[in-house]
């Protein structure tokens, strides 16, 4: 008997009627001959609700971290005991389980903890004897039993850890999108629903922009090698695989996908003197301020002076020049300059392993809009470049046209 893990986000739990929906798939799973496990994350909005409840109480001086996990985890028991009140309504066995009930067990980091392991010996009871466990995402419980969150969109990653655990054949997380796309179908209209991708394509895709999985979700997928499959909980379409590169059935195209994010700045420190430990002086105090630089950039010097470049959220620009011109006066640095409209875009793809060219012709693309790049940086199956955001949704148009993106290989 195969079992299916099938989680399901906020819009396909909004409510009792969207939970018939669920029913009626753990209804035809189950008829299938499928063991069934479903994962919910909070009804709706309600996580933003409590998000803001807490903030209208917030006060800098007081650490109400661990309150906060207490309260978000709210959302997804509410949704376990109502699906699981459903199921039961429609004659199919459930039970719910709060995380620390599985036990799911996480370090003692409050809102953005990491799973170290899951207890899997009450769902697997549970299971044999027909009964669909219904466990709340995002939620865990740290060596002293206080309750932990995965940080926003972590119900994903427990769906995946769940399947790993329990070696699911098959993860499904439903969402209100029909699966991994092209590019953003919002920016590209002829973006196009993807049958199936590496776990390695999609990681680059989640994390360079694309929102549809929780990073750590694909992570932890690839790491323990078990299927996902993102699909629309409205319609009866196969959505997108996430698989093993050798268990893609079709040839995998040149790229994949388009990726970006907007919300990008970039600081430049000018006539930085060439030394060694000049990195780790700029950078130091940025990263003690808890700021996540991106890219980085380093001129070679002509002069014994060089300029040094990095990305960052823009968000974190204001703090991040601050820091930079104290710096910058300490080292004795010419000039700190920056700009806070900028964006990235990314094109992804294993093909580009065994083709050479696709650097150039990304930039010819760009070229030929008069797009300038700003900063180039590359992986093994990525480009992504800094352009100047107004120009984004013109290049992401350009590139999904150029590299055939609304064909399909099949
Ligand atoms: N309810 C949580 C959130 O909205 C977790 C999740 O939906 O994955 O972030
Ligand atoms: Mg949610």
């Amino acid at each position: 008997m195969a079992l299916l893990v099938m989680k399901f986000g906020g819009t396909s739990v909004a409510s009792i009627k969207h939970m018939e929906n669920v029913a009626a798939r753990v209804r035809q799973e189950k008829q299938a001959g499928n063991e069934v496990l479903v994962v919910v994350s909070a009804m709706g909005d309600e996580t933003d609700r409590l998000v803001s409840l807490a903030e209208e109480v917030q006060d800098q001086a007081l650490d109400t971290r661990r309150e906060l996990d207490v309260l978000l985890s709210t959302g997804e028991q509410v949704s376990i005991a109502l699906v699981a009140m459903v199921l039961l309504k429609n004659g199919i066995a459930a039970k719910s389980f709060t995380g620390g009930q599985v036990a799911i067990r996480t370090d003692a980091v409050p809102n953005r903890s990491r799973i170290l392991e899951v207890d899997a010996d009450k769902l697997r009871v549970e299971l044999a004897k027909g009964v669909v466990p219904v466990v709340a995402g995002f939620q865990g419980i740290d060596e002293a039993g206080t309750i932990t969150t995965l940080g926003r969109g972590g119900s994903d990653t427990t769906a995946v850890a769940l399947a790993a655990r329990l070696d699911a054949s098959e993860c499904r997380i439903y969402t209100d999108v029909e699966g991994v796309f092209t590019t953003d179908p919002r920016i590209v209209e002829s973006a196009r629903c993807l049958e199936q991708i590496s776990f390695e394509e999609m990681l680059e895709l989640a994390s360079l922009g694309s929102k549809v999985l929780h990073t750590r979700a694909v992570e932890l997928a690839g790491k323990s090698q078990v299927p996902l499959r993102v699909l629309s909980s409205f319609n009866d379409a196969p959505g997108t695989l996430i698989t093993r590169e050798e268990d893609l059935t079709m040839e995998a195209p040149l790229i994949s996908g388009i990726a970006f994010t907007k919300n990008e700045a970039k600081l430049t420190l000018l006539g930085v003197p060439d030394l060694p430990g000049i990195a780790s002086t700029i950078l130091g105090p940025i990263s003690a301020a808890n700021i996540e630089v991106d890219m980085i950039v380093q001129n070679v010097s002509a002069d014994l002076s060089t300029d040094f470049t990095f990305t960052l959220s823009r968000e974190d620009y204001d703090e991040a020049a601050t820091i930079l011109k104290q710096v910058a006066a300490t080292m004795g640095a010419r000039e700190v300059t920056g700009d806070s409209s900028i964006a990235k875009l990314s094109i992804v793809g294993v093909g580009m392993r065994s083709h050479a060219g696709v650097a150039s012709k990304m930039f010819e693309v760009l070229a030929a809009e008069s797009i300038n790049i700003q900063m180039i940086s590359t992986s093994e199956i990525a480009i992504s470049v800094v352009i100047d955001e107004k120009y984004l949704e013109l290049a992401a148009r350009a590139l999904h046209s150029e590299f055939k993106l609304a064909e399909s290989t099949a």
